[in-house]
C-alpha cells in the first residue's frame, strides 16, 4: 500500500483498536512506562504527539511506533487532556492515521494534526478524517503566492495548502496556519498573514523553527524584531477579520518577552509535548541560561540553530529585586548631646552600624533598625552613607504614590558626617528642610521644555508630564511615540486624546524595532531600571536617535524608608510574595558604562548625593 493513497487503511482495521489498548500495561489502566516515555504529569488542554516517519515497508517499525503513540494516547486522557495532536514531518503519511484518530475518540479525545500535510489535499482522504474526529489542523506556511511559497516549502505547495485551508473552513475545522521564518519571506510577514486572512477564523503562528524547510532560519533577533513588527502592522490593520487571531511560537522569552498570551509556547491554549524531553522537543537551552530568571518557563531554541548561529544571541533574564527597605522603631537613647557624642566618647554600642540609624527627636534619638533579606550590608550602607537616600515616612501608607507629599528626606547631621566614627556608626539623622523632590525635577523640566521634532518615550513619561507634554503636542511642536508593554490606562487615555500625533506601541524596547535615525529626542523617565538588557536598550535607541540627537535619562535609586511601629505591623502582615518591578536600582555612575558604550556623549549629569532626592538625570547626545 502506498501511503500517498487514500485506500491505504480499511475502516476495517478500527476493531484492532480495541486489542491495542487491551494490550497495553494493565489494560490500559496505569500509565505507561515513564522511564521510556518520560511523559509529563500535569493536565493540559492540548498534548502533542510526535508521529515518527517510518517506511510503508516497514511493519515491524510502524506496529512498534503505532504502540507507542497507543500509549501515549491513554496516558493523555488519564490526564483530563482536551485534545491530541498528531505531528512529526507528516502526520498524514502516517497509514495509521484514521485509526490514531478513532482510538482518541474512543478515549473521549478530541484529535488535530500538525506538521505537512501531504495527503490533506485528496478531499475523499480529509472527509475520512473529518469522520474519524479530526477537530484542528496545523499547517506550514511561507509565502503569500504561489512563487514565494513553493521557493521555500518542502511539502505541500502553495495551491494545495490554501485548498486545504479552504475545506477544514467549509468542514468548520479549526485551523491554523504556521508562517516559517525563513530569511527569505522575513520582510513579508505582514503580507503573508493578510493572505490567510480569508480561512478566517484560524489561528495565524510566527514560528522560529527549522521545519525541514529551505531556505535558511533567520537571526534571532532579526526573526524576533520582524514578528513584532507584523504584530504591530496587524493589530491596526482594517483587512483583519474578526476570528484571525495572531501568535508566536519557537522563541525563547529573552527574545520576545512581551504579547504572553500571543505566545503559542506559554499561553493557556499551547500545544505540549506529551513527551517530555528535549531530545524530543528540538528545543534547548544552554549554558548561558543559568541564572534567567525566565529559565523555568522558557522553551529555549532550536538546537539545530544553535549548532550553527551558537547562543550568542540568548540574553538571560535578570531576577527583579526591592527597590527599597524598611527601618522598624527598637528603642529610644536620651539625653544624646550630639556635641558630647556618647557614641564617639564608647558610652554606647552601635551594634551592626549598617543596619541601624538613630533619628534626631526632642532631647534624644529614636532608635530604627532593618532587617531587609532584600540588600545585603554593603548596599545598604552605600544608600545611607554614600548616596544619604533614607526617608521618613509621613502618610503611614503601605505603597506611596506622591513621594513629595508622602515622604520626607533626611540627612545626617553635620556632625557625624565631620565625625572620623561615622563610618562605622549608624550616624544621626535630622529632616531635611529642602524640598528635594522639587529641586529634582526642577532640573528635569527645562530640558523637557526644549523638547521638539520626534521624541521617543519609553515607559510612562506622560503620566507625569501629561500636561506638559499635551501643550507641546497641543502647539505642533512635536510628534510623539510612547513604547509602554503594560500601558496603564491613563496613558492609553492621553494618546486617544492626541490621536493625530502620538502613538502607543505595547511592547518593550527589547522588542521595538527601531526605525533608523528617526527621532529627535528620546526620553527614558522613570524606566532605566525596567530594562531587561541595558546594551541591547540603549544601542536600539542610538541607532533610532537622529545624529545630534538626544537622550534625557531620569531613574531613581534604592532608599530606606524609616517607619512607625504601626506602619511596620501592617507591611508585615501583608500576605503574598511582594511585587518588584526593577531590574537594578542603578544610579547615574552605575549607568553612565551603557550610554557611553552604545556611543552616547554625555551633556550634562545630575548624581545623587545625601542632599538630593534619590532622582538622577543625564542628558546625553548622539555624536
Ligand atoms: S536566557 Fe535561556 S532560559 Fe533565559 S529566556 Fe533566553 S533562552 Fe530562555
Amino acid at each position: 500500500m502506498s501511503p500517498g493513497s487514500s485506500t491505504a487503511i480499511s475502516p476495517r482495521a478500527r476493531p484492532c483498536i480495541s486489542t491495542w489498548v487491551r494490550n497495553l500495561p494493565n489494560g490500559g489502566r496505569s500509565a505507561p512506562t515513564r522511564a521510556r516515555l518520560r511523559l509529563r504529569r500535569w493536565s493540559m488542554s492540548r498534548a502533542l504527539i510526535q508521529l515518527a516517519s517510518v517506511p510503508p515497508d516497514d511493519l515491524a517499525a510502524q506496529d512498534r511506533t503505532r504502540r507507542e503513540a497507543a500509549l501515549q494516547l491513554t496516558w493523555a486522557a488519564k490526564q483530563n487532556t482536551d485534545m491530541v495532536v498528531f505531528g512529526g514531518p507528516d502526520p498524514t503519511a502516517r497509514a495509521d492515521l484514521l485509526q490514531l484518530l478513532t482510538l482518541a475518540g474512543v478515549l473521549g479525545l478530541r484529535s488535530g494534526i500538525a506538521g505537512g500535510i501531504s495527503r490533506l489535499g485528496d478531499d475523499a482522504f480529509l472527509e475520512r478524517l473529518v469522520g474519524s474526529g479530526l477537530a484542528f489542523a496545523s499547517l506550514p506556511v511561507f509565502g503569500e503566492d504561489a512563487v514565494r511559497h513553493d521557493a521555500l516549502s518542502p511539502a505541500a505547495d502553495f495551491q494545495t495548502t490554501r485548498d486545504v485551508l479552504k475545506q477544514l473552513q467549509a468542514r468548520d475545522v479549526e485551523r491554523e496556519a504556521r508562517v516559517i521564518l525563513r530569511r527569505e519571506n522575513l520582510s513579508r510577514l505582514a503580507a503573508i498573514a493578510e493572505s490567510l486572512f480569508a480561512y478566517a477564523p484560524l489561528r495565524i503562528v510566527f514560528a522560529f523553527e527549522e521545519a525541514g524547510a529551505t531556505g535558511s532560519m533567520p537571526p534571532l533577533d532579526a526573526a524576533a524584531r520582524a514578528v513584532i513588527a507584523a504584530l504591530l502592522v496587524l493589530a491596526d490593520s482594517p483587512m483583519r477579520p474578526d476570528g484571525a487571531e495572531l501568535a508566536f511560537s519557537g522563541f525563547p522569552l529573552c527574545a520576545i518577552h512581551v504579547f504572553p498570551d500571543r505566545n503559542a509556547d506559554i499561553a493557556p491554549w499551547r500545544t505540549e509535548l506529551l513527551e517530555a524531553s528535549a531530545a524530543a522537543s528540538g528545543r534547548i537551552k544552554t549554558a548561558r541560561c543559568e541564572g534567567c530568571a525566565e529559565k523555568s518557563r522558557c522553551g529555549g531554541v532550536e538546537a539545530r540553530y544553535l549548532a550553527v548561529s551558537g547562543d550568542a544571541e540568548l540574553r538571560p533574564i535578570p531576577t527583579t529585586r526591592s527597590n527599597s527597605f524598611v527601618y522598624r522603631p527598637t528603642g529610644r537613647i536620651a539625653p544624646f548631646d550630639i556635641e558630647r557624642c556618647p557614641i564617639q566618647n564608647g558610652k554606647i554600642p552601635v551594634g551592626n552600624a549598617a543596619r541601624r540609624l538613630f533619628l534626631a527627636n526632642g532631647d534624644g534619638v529614636d532608635v530604627y533598625e532593618t532587617d531587609s533579606g532584600d540588600f545585603t550590608d554593603a548596599e545598604i550602607d552605600r544608600v545611607r552613607r554614600e548616596l544619604g537616600q533614607i526617608y521618613l515616612d509621613l502618610s503611614g501608607e503601605t505603597l506611596h504614590t506622591d513621594f513629595q507629599v508622602e515622604m520626607a528626606k533626611l540627612h545626617p547631621h553635620p556632625a557625624c558626617v565631620a565625625c572620623p566614627a561615622y563610618i562605622n556608626c549608624p550616624g544621626v539623622w535630622m529632616r531635611e528642610p529642602a524640598d528635594v523632590f522639587a529641586l529634582a525635577e526642577a532640573k528635569l523640566l527645562p530640558w523637557l521644555e526644549q523638547l521638539s521634532g520626534e521624541i521617543l518615550d519609553v515607559g510612562g513619561g506622560p503620566l507625569r508630564y501629561a500636561s506638559l507634554f499635551g501643550r507641546l503636542l497641543a502647539e505642533g511642536r512635536i510628534r510623539y511615540t510612547a513604547i509602554e508593554p503594560s500601558p496603564p490606562a491613563l496613558l492609553t487615555t492621553f494618546i486617544e486624546r492626541h490621536a493625530s500625533s502620538a502613538r502607543l506601541l505595547p511592547i518593550g524596547i527589547e522588542e521595538y524595532p527601531a526605525p533608523q535615525a528617526r527621532f529627535d529626542w528620546a526620553l527614558v523617565l522613570r524606566s532605566h531600571n525596567h530594562f531587561r538588557d541595558l546594551d541591547l536598550a540603549y544601542a536600539t535607541l542610538f541607532a533610532a536617535l537622529k545624529p545630534g540627537g538626544r537622550l534625557i535619562a531620569v531613574d531613581n535609586t534604592a532608599y530606606g524608608m524609616v517607619r512607625s511601629a504601626e506602619a511596620w505591623d501592617r507591611l508585615a502582615k501583608l500576605d503574598g510574595a511582594p511585587h518588584f518591578e526593577h531590574y537594578r536600582n542603578h544610579t547615574s555612575e552605575d549607568a553612565l558604562p551603557y550610554f557611553i558604550r552604545a556611543g552616547f556623549e554625555p551633556i550634562e549629569r545630575h548624581p545623587v548625593g545625601p542632599r538630593t532626592a534619590n532622582q538622577w538625570l543625564v542628558v546625553l547626545r548622539k555624536p
